[in-house]
């Protein structure tokens, strides 16, 4: 039982086109793909779709659309388990015709009895070797089984969890396939991480238990073993493994939803790693050049979306205009007002979202004023009439501008002298209103700007209107 040590480093993610790439899937893919980039190694994909039942080609156009925009590429042709099932059937005779595997002729029903007959003896279920020495012709088979050597202590070293021991007794002899033509989950990988050469295999925690029994079937066909790190769970923050009711559990929502792959890269990357220091920032060169598997906790990692979104609003402040006007095309369709999009609206709502994807619901005062009562273009207890003079001296200041400089930075010049004089709130309040026909709005400088002339003073005369049918 040694440890040969391959000479390249090669890593694989292995997801099943049974449902929409998982964020814990794109978490093992990332700490795959960082300890390959770290390495100069190579990252290898394989989709594991031999359950002919569960998987669908949309899943599988999911993974690669996800991998994509995570900016996670893979090395080399992309591999699918139907596509390789001859080779599966080769290892298959040779485990049968060397007598390592043997068919077994239990049903369903057998093994059901079995199984609750152990139970109720206090032993952990397994197969209980009935059919191992009984030479049961393959035309007579339900499945095909490994012959488990017995009584064996199988030791890994887990690079992230030390030394871990199993009682191959416990394990029984494991169903392989089905038929000569239909591989088992723990065959099929052991014997494509072997002809893939992987070198490590990096996987979550909830793969342990199959690890003996992938050691066992590497020792029976004399394959190297491979060196193994397995990730903690992710949690939600009641510590239950991460689901639905917590945060969005698929890749696609999260793009959907306005996150930006920099920003969920950066965030999965700190589901279970750190780096030597403090920082929370990292771009990818960062991540490739921190990354190592000694730096992976044990304890699972609880998925904290206020620590997402704030660090997705940072990622948003740094793009640049035009990749996030495209996103907003990307998530709205055809519900993007295009032509009402332009830098100044883009600068102005970079500040005041955690996610793309509240762009419509901050800004929809600017695609079209909403209706609202008069009475909130009243501050206090001033009388309708001041209001409306106010408003009138601030739309006498626009005789000053040309469109081209109705900008913020001079139109706080000038409408603020106006302002101090007339009453900062009695003006200011009622200006805001006006302009947004909301109570909560960002400065009303910033939406004139954002605005313009034109639009700015047609909805100061609606206000004007508003006032005037107040005061009867
Ligand atoms: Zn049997």
């Amino acid at each position: 039982m040694t440890e040969k040590k391959l000479p390249e480093i090669r890593v694989r993610i292995a997801p099943s086109p049974t449902g929409f790439f998982h964020i814990g899937t794109a978490r093992t893919a990332l700490f795959n793909w960082l300890f390959a980039k770290h390495n100069n190694g190579k990252f290898i994909l394989r989709i594991e779709d031999t359950d002919i039942e569960r998987s669908e080609k949309k899943y599988e156009e999911d993974i690669l659309e996800s991998l994509k925009w995570l900016g996670l590429k893979w090395d080399g042709e992309l591999y699918r388990q139907s596509e390789r099932l001859d080779i599966y059937e080769k290892y298959l005779k040779i485990l049968l015709d060397s007598g390592k595997a043997y068919y077994c002729a239990c049903t369903k029903e057998e093994l059901e009895k079995e199984k609750s007959e152990m139970q109720a003896g206090g032993q952990v279920p397994r197969y209980s070797g009935k059919c191992r020495d009984l030479n049961i012709p393959p035309e007579k088979a339900q499945v095909i089984r490994f012959k488990m050597p017995k009584n064996l202590i199988i030791k890994f070293s887990d690079i992230i969890r030390g030394e871990i021991t199993f009682d191959t007794s416990l394990i029984g002899d494991i169903a392989i396939a089905k038929n000569l033509k239909t591989a088992l989950y723990n065959f099929a990988v052991v014997v494509d991480d072997y002809e893939m050469k992987i070198s490590h295999v990096i996987r979550g925690e909830d793969h342990i238990a199959n690890t003996p029994k992938q050691i066992a079937l590497q020792e029976a066909l004399a394959f190297p073993r491979s060196q193994y790190a397995h990730l903690p769970l992710i949690l939600s923050p009641d510590r239950a493994k991460l689901s639905k009711r917590f945060a969005a559990v698929s890749v696609a929502d999260y793009r959907k939803n306005g996150y930006l792959p920099e920003a969920l890269i950066n965030f999965i990357a700190l589901l279970g790693w750190h780096s030597k220091t403090d920082k929370e920032i990292f771009n990818i060169d960062d991540l490739i050049k921190e990354f190592e598997l000694e730096r992976v906790q044990k304890a699972g990692a609880v998925f904290n979306i206020e620590k997402l979104n704030w660090l997705n609003s940072q990622y948003i402040k740094n793009s640049d205009n035009k990749r996030i006007k495209e996103i907003l095309a990307d998530i709205f369709e055809e519900k993007l007002p295009l032509d009402k999009i332009n830098d100044k609206l883009i600068n102005l709502s970079k500040d005041r979202m955690n996610k793309l994807s509240e762009f419509m619901g901050i800004n929809d005062f600017f695609f079209e004023l909403p209706d609202y009562p008069s009475e909130l273009l009243i501050w206090k207890d001033i009388p309708a009439n001041k209001i409306s003079d106010n408003l009138k001296s601030v739309l006498g200041e626009f005789k000053n501008f040309e469109p081209e400089n109705f900008n913020k930075t001079d139109l706080e010049r000038m409408i603020m002298p106006v302002a101090d004089k007339k009453g900062r709130g009695e003006t200011l309040w009622p200006l805001r209103v006006a302009l947004s026909g909301k109570d909560k709005s960002p400065n009303p400088f910033e939406i004139l700007e954002v605005l313009g002339e034109k639009e700015s003073m047609k909805r100061i005369e609606i206000a004007l209107k508003k006032l005037k049918d107040l005061n009867g």
